[in-house]
């Protein structure tokens, strides 16, 4: 009975806050998401070298930040620089722009017309100063404005000695988000890790939230959209959150569209459809 009502209830989730507006993932992006209305304020979530939950889209730095130029040398062997060599201090003293590239030499923006790089002063916070900036906002108009954590790379995470879903799960837990009816959705791209918090993670802790199974093309990700995949995914998740073009094919031209039959799998299975990314940039 709640598939019709999944359907035709709505949520806007701003993904990495009003990123076409301001620098993704800051307290301002944040805050003009917030102020434009979405039901949800989405987080990006990765750890430290000391352990601490910070919000950032990527596992590495130098995209976001000026962290090539405060700390030459901390790179790995690949060249990048991961949050999870630095500790919460340096990072802190990092200063965060709209995504670049390095050509020539030169900062490029990934977006011309967004922000402009380099401009004013951002920064890097915790998943802790978010709930609370989300929190308070809710305090004081009066909102109920959700989150939406995403555990990032938590395979990479364990890899390195870090359970960043514990770690989440439990930052969540301290902040009043212990069941199904809470405003939060948490999610992965990680199948085993969506699991591990069904079935170990969120039992420990006593909490029981809605799960989200992000959805992404490829090879070897065929299976989680058939009619068994879906099935299964729907044994541990509340949704699904699929890029868009899972859903309407590319190629689709007005009047002409090619749809999938994702959106009716998931909905069978009694699973929500928050699909990524809409935006106005061109070509995206
Ligand atoms: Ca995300």
């Amino acid at each position: 009975p709640s598939a019709l009502a999944q359907s035709s209830s709505k949520v806007v989730v701003a993904h990495r806050g009003a990123s076409g507006y301001l620098p993704e993932h800051t307290l301002p992006a944040k805050a003009m998401a917030y102020a434009m209305g979405a039901d949800y304020v989405e987080q990006d979530v990765v750890m430290t070298k000391d352990d601490q939950l910070i919000v950032i889209h990527d596992i590495t730095l130098e995209r976001t930040t000026d962290v090539a130029e405060k700390f030459p040398g901390r790179s790995r062997a690949d060249g990048q620089f991961y949050a999870i060599d630095f500790t919460l201090a340096e990072i802190l003293s990092l200063n965060l722009t709209e995504g670049f590239s390095m050509e020539n030499g030169q900062k490029q923006s990934n977006y011309p017309h967004r922000f402009p790089v380099g401009k004013s002063i951002f920064k890097i916070h915790t998943l802790a100063q978010e709930i609370e900036f989300v929190q308070g906002l809710n305090q004081s108009t009066g909102r109920d404005v959700g989150i939406y954590p995403e555990i990032k790379s938590p395979g990479f995470h364990l890899a390195e000695g870090k359970d960043l879903g514990r770690a989440v799960l439990t930052v969540l837990k301290q902040y009043g988000y212990t069941k199904k009816s809470d405003k939060v959705f948490v999610q992965t791209f990680e199948f085993d890790e969506l699991k591990r918090m069904h079935d170990e993670l969120m039992p420990a802790l006593g909490i029981d939230l809605k799960l989200v199974a992000l959805l992404e093309g490829g090879e070897g990700n065929e299976w989680m959209v058939s009619a068994d995949g879906m099935k299964e995914i729907a044994q541990y998740a509340d949704g699904v959150g699929p890029e868009k073009s899972m859903i309407v094919d590319r190629s689709s031209k007005p009047g002409d569209h090619k749809i999938s039959d994702l959106v009716k799998l998931a909905h069978a299975n009694g699973m929500q459809v928050h699909p990524y990314t809409f935006r106005l940039d061109p070509g995206q």
